[in-house]
C-alpha cells in the first residue's frame, strides 16, 4: 500500500459504515473501519425480523416522500448509490433479492447475517482493517480540521478524513447508543433532540394488555389531533401490552410522538370494516341479528371479528353479548355500528427511544452539505445513516438511505 494514499477512518461498522469503508476503498484510501462490538452489523442482523428488507424499489419521487422529513436532502446520495445499485451489489456477492409486497426489496433465498458477512467480504478484499472492540470518544480537531480519534483508554491515532457511522439511540444493546451524535455535538454542530419513531405506542385503556400478540388485520387507522386527522391506509394493528403496535401504527408512531410532545391530545380510531359505510355495517347488524331471533347476540355477529377480540368487544360496547338477538334495541346496533366503524382509544405516550426501531433527530441536517456528506463546521469531517436527522418508514428505506450516504460520505472523502 503507497504511502501518500488519503488515510480514511470509519467509526461504525454497521449498515452505513461497512458501506462508507467499502466506498472509500474503492475510491483507493487506506481505510481503517472501527467498530465497538466484536462483530459488525448488529443492528442490521434485526432488519426485517432477521430477513433484512435491504431496500425499496418504489419510483424515486416516492422514495423521498416516506422520510418524516428531510427525505430530499438524500437526492445526492441516492444518485451516488441507489437502490438498484445495492442490488446489483449484493447480486455479485451471490445474494440474489427479491421484490415482495409494498415494493420491499429482501434476499431471495438468503437472511440478514448473509448479508452482513457478504458486506464483510467486501471488506477484507478491499483490504479495509477492521479494528473490532474498539469504542471511539472523540475526534481530535487541529485547524478546524478533523485529523485524528481518541479512544477510550487515551490513545490517539492520526488520519487523513474522518467518516462517523455510529448509528442513532434505540437498540442500543446493538452498539448505537447516541456516541458519534455527541461528539458532533461537542463539535458544535446542531443536534435535533432525539425522540423514538416506528415505536409502539401506550394507550389510556387497559383492556390491549389481554389481547397483547393479537393482530386485528384488514383494518383502517385515523389518528385525530387537535382538530386535525391522518388516516392510514388498511393494513394491520397490533395489541401490545400497554397499547398498540403492527405495521400502521408503526408507521404513524413518529409523527404521534411529535404532537404529544406539543401536548395535543391523540385519539386513534380502529375501523374494523374499512370497506363498508355506517349505513352498511348497521344494515349488516339488523341482518344478522334478525336471521335468528333467538340467537346469542355476540353468535349473531360473530363474523364480524376474530373469534379472540368478541369478548373485549362487547364489554366495549357494553352490551351483555349473552342476551337474545331479539332484545337488541336500535340505539344498542348503533352503538355497535360506532364501535365497528371507530373503536377509539386514547393515546397517551409511546414506548421509550431504546425501542424505536429508528432514532428520529440527531445531528442536524443544516450542519452536512448534501452533495458530499461532510460537515459544514469541520473540515475532513463526514456524516453518514441514522446518526443523522433522517428517519423513514418501514420498507428498506432506512437501509438504504444508510447505504446511500455511507457510499456517497466515502467516495467524496477520497475525491475532496
Ligand atoms: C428491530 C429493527 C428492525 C429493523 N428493520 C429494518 C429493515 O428491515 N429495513 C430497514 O431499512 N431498516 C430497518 N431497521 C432500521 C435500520 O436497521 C437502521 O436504520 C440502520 O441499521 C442504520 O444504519 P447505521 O449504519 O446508520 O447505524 P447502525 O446500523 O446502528 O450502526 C452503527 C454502528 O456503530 C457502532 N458504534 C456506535 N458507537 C460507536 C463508537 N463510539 N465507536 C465505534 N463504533 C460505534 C455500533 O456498534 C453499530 O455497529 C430496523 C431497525 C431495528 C432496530
Amino acid at each position: 500500500m503507497s504511502d501518500n494514499l488519503k488515510k480514511v477512518f470509519v467509526i461504525g461498522g454497521g449498515a452505513a459504515g461497512m458501506m462508507a469503508a467499502i466506498s472509500a476503498s474503492k475510491h483507493g484510501c487506506h481505510t481503517s473501519l472501527f467498530e465497538r462490538n466484536d462483530v459488525l452489523g448488529r443492528k442490521v442482523l434485526l432488519t426485517g425480523k432477521g430477513k433484512c428488507n435491504i431496500t425499496n424499489a418504489c419510483a424515486k419521487e416516492d422514495f423521498f416522500v416516506r422520510f418524516a422529513r428531510n427525505g430530499h436532502f438524500l437526492r445526492d446520495a441516492l444518485k451516488a448509490f441507489s437502490s438498484e445499485d445495492i442490488i446489483a451489489f449484493f447480486k455479485e456477492q451471490g445474494i440474489e433479492c427479491q421484490v415482495g409486497r409494498q415494493q420491499r426489496v429482501f434476499p431471495l433465498k438468503h437472511e440478514a447475517p448473509d448479508v452482513v458477512e457478504a458486506l464483510r467480504k467486501v471488506l477484507r478484499e478491499r483490504g479495509v482493517h477492521i479494528h473490532y472492540n474498539a469504542r471511539i470518544k472523540d475526534i481530535i480537531v487541529t485547524d478546524n480540521k478533523a485529523s485524528g480519534i481518541l479512544f477510550e483508554d487515551g490513545t490517539k491515532e492520526l488520519c487523513d478524513k474522518i467518516i462517523l457511522a455510529t448509528g442513532g439511540a434505540s437498540f442500543a444493546g446493538t452498539g448505537s447508543s447516541g456516541d458519534g451524535i455527541e461528539m458532533a455535538e461537542k463539535l458544535s454542530h446542531r443536534k435535533v433532540d432525539l425522540r423514538p419513531s416506528l415505536v409502539p405506542l401506550i394507550t389510556k385503556e387497559k383492556f390491549p394488555q389481554k389481547l397483547r400478540g393479537f393482530f386485528l388485520k384488514n383494518v383502517r387507522l385515523t389518528f385525530k389531533h387537535g382538530k386535525k386527522k391522518k388516516v392510514t391506509p388498511i393494513g394491520e394493528v397490533m395489541f401490545m401490552l400497554q397499547g398498540i403496535s403492527g405495521a400502521l401504527s408503526l408507521e404513524m408512531s413518529g409523527e404521534v410522538v411529535d404532537w404529544l410532545a406539543k401536548g395535543e391530545k391523540v385519539l386513534v380510531k380502529i375501523d374494523l370494516k374499512p370497506g363498508m359505510t355506517p349505513e352498511e355495517v348497521e344494515a349488516r347488524v339488523v341482518r344478522e341479528l334478525k336471521a335468528d331471533p333467538k340467537r346469542k347476540v355476540e353468535d349473531a355477529l360473530a363474523s364480524f371479528f376474530p373469534s379472540i377480540f368478541i369478548e373485549t368487544f362487547f364489554k366495549l360496547v357494553t352490551i351483555d353479548g349473552s342476551r337474545r338477538s331479539e332484545t337488541m334495541k336500535l340505539k344498542e346496533i348503533r352503538r355497535v355500528q360506532e364501535s365497528l366503524k371507530a373503536l377509539t382509544l386514547e393515546v397517551t405516550g409511546s414506548r421509550p427511544l431504546n425501542s424505536g426501531m429508528v432514532t428520529q433527530g440527531g445531528v442536524s441536517l443544516k450542519d452536512v452539505d448534501p452533495r458530499t456528506m461532510q460537515s459544514k463546521v469541520v473540515r475532513d469531517l463526514y456524516f453518514t445513516g441514522e446518526m443523522m436527522d433522517i428517519d423513514a418508514d418501514t420498507g428498506g428505506f432506512n437501509l438504504q438511505a444508510a447505504f446511500s450516504t455511507g457510499y456517497l460520505a466515502g467516495l467524496s472523502a477520497a475525491e475532496e
